[in-house]
């Protein structure tokens, strides 16, 4: 939830608790007043139930309001909770497609003086995890390879997944950046990781590779356009024989 709607939220329930508080106290003391109107009545046993007609609503209104702040916590939270849900995909714990493109729309939009490079993943060969172990290890084949992507990658870097087996990266970098490695190189460290690193699962070893698919915004380029050719890249890449990062043209 954003700042705005929080403040106008909060706005509202301060404009509630005050209508509550003192719309009792009014319809309390006109009542009161009301069932007293003939003048029979003990003005003594009058000024005391004048009393209790204020400060009754006084003590209700409190707890009333309390509750509705509560409800409306709770109303947060759990939309706090749904927003991180939405953008999170289940499986890995990374951020999931929505979230990514999100980001990148944004990103490409600020036109950012970080040197933006993407670079899409598709791990090599992966039905053939399913089909040899099952879809359950391959589950854990694929939480493996988000981990070792995730870990290996640069600082700043973004670790998304697409769906299926397929991984987005994105490179933000200064472009004055301190270490000076190439794009290419760096997400050559991730492919070498993700292939020296084998999964021990109860019933054996799973070996994976993937393969990378770069490219660099060009300059006020769509995020369609960019999704295009780095996909064009990948397709590259796995027809080059996998295991390797292709650069778009
Ligand atoms: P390539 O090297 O050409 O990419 O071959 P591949 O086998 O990786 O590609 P293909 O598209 O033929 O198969 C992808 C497989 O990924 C098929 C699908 O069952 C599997 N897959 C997609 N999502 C999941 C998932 O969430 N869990 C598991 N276990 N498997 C998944
Ligand atoms: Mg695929
Ligand atoms: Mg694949």
């Amino acid at each position: 939830m954003n700042g705005l709607s929080e403040a106008k939220t909060i706005r509202r329930l301060v404009l509630t608790g005050l209508l509550v508080v003192g719309g009792s106290v009014i319809a309390s003391v006109v009542c009161t007043h009301i069932s007293f109107m003939d003048g029979s009545a003990n003005p003594i046993f009058y000024r005391d139930a004048m009393f209790f007609a204020v400060l009754i609503p006084l003590l209700i209104a409190p707890v009333a309001y309390g509750y509705i702040a509560w409800l409306t916590w709770r109303l947060h939270h759990t939309y706090a909770e749904l927003e991180v849900m939405a953008h999170t995909d289940a499986l890995t714990g990374l951020p999931n497609r929505r979230a990514f493109v999100e980001d990148m729309e944004g990103r490409l939009r600020r036109a950012e003086d970080n040197v933006l490079v993407f670079a899409m993943v598709d791990l090599d060969h992966f039905k053939r995890i399913n089909d040899s172990m099952g879809h359950a290890t391959g589950d854990l084949a694929l939480r493996h390879a988000a981990e070792v992507l995730r870990d290996s990658a640069p600082a700043g870097s973004v670790v998304a997944r697409l769906g299926g087996e397929e991984f987005a990266v994105l490179l933000a970098q200064a472009p004055d950046s301190a270490c000076g490695t190439e794009p290419e190189a760096q997400l050559d460290v991730m492919r070498q990781r993700l292939a020296d690193l084998p999964l021990i699962v109860p019933g054996g070893v799973v070996r994976m590779t993937a393969s990378f698919g770069m490219a660099v915004p060009l300059p006020g380029e769509a995020l369609d356009s960019l999704l295009r050719r780095a996909d064009s890249a990948l397709y590259r890449a796995k027809a080059d024989g996998r295991n390797r990062v292709t650069r778009a043209a």
